[in-house]
């Protein structure tokens, strides 16, 4: 995910990681910032617990990233993982997957699930791609995030992991552990983004973002959090106020 407008609104230089990301409005943040010590605290602890933590969608370059992301909607980095071996063969440029027969792209793809929407998403990517980049995939957030299908937590997917771009990645986990950490107050994903942005060190967006969607897996799950044992709760307010009820 490219980003070009810093959240403050200001031009920044091209080169910065923050280039190509367009602010909202207002980076709407309706709490108190986080206690600098306390979100140290929990970065820590997320280091101790995925050391590793990094993008489990198989992939080798920007485009297949960016299919596998598109791919992963409602559907588990797994299945997707099964998939995309003989997608990735069958189509491995752009061009091929914007003249490709609609059928054949479907039924490569049908056990991800919306198979119908997700092929329509891939074939106008890919017909973008070719008729405004070459065929390449960009590396800016303002030009990601026009291409059909993609959104900004897909563009900021494969930023991250394909270009290095560091970016936080909003999903349901991210979003839904954050507000827990009270870290975010806001469900909006965007809003929350930049909110964020403003909590965690830039260096750390990427990892962070693998870290905490990989807690929200197998930790804090949205309706049966696992507080008693999360290592996070000594730092959490939500799995203190948990303990105390
Ligand atoms: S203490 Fe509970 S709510 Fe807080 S991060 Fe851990 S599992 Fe989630």
């Amino acid at each position: 995910m490219a980003k070009a407008v810093s959240k403050k609104g200001g031009g920044k230089a091209a080169s910065s990681p923050r280039a190509g990301r367009a602010a909202p409005q207002k980076a709407a943040v309706a709490i108190s910032p986080p206690d600098p010590k306390r979100v140290r605290a929990v970065t820590r602890e997320l280091d101790r617990l995925y050391p590793d933590a990094a993008c489990t969608l198989d992939h080798r370059d920007p485009l297949q990233l960016l299919v596998a992301t598109i791919l992963s909607a409602q559907c588990t980095d797994e299945r997707v993982n099964l998939v995309t071996p003989a997608l990735f063969q069958r189509f491995p440029t752009a061009r091929d997957y914007a003249g490709a027969a609609a059928a054949e792209l479907e039924d490569l793809i049908r056990s991800t699930g919306f198979f119908r929407n997700k092929a329509k998403s891939i074939q106008g990517m890919a017909r973008a791609l070719v008729e405004k980049h070459g065929g390449r995939v960009p590396g800016k957030l303002e030009e990601l995030v026009k291409l059909p299908g993609v959104g900004r937590k897909t563009a900021n997917v494969v930023l991250g992991d394909a270009f290095g771009v560091p970016g936080i990645t909003v999903d349901t986990h991210v979003g839904r552990v954050c507000r827990r950490l009270e870290f975010i107050a806001t469900e909006d994903a965007v809003k929350a983004e930049f909110a964020l942005m403003e909590v965690i060190p830039q260096s750390r967006w990427t990892k962070f973002s693998h870290q905490v969607i990989l807690h929200g897996r197998q930790v804090c799950q949205a309706r049966k959090p696992a507080c008693p044992d999360c290592g996070l709760s000594p730092h959490c307010p939500f799995g203190r106020a948990q303990k105390e009820s």
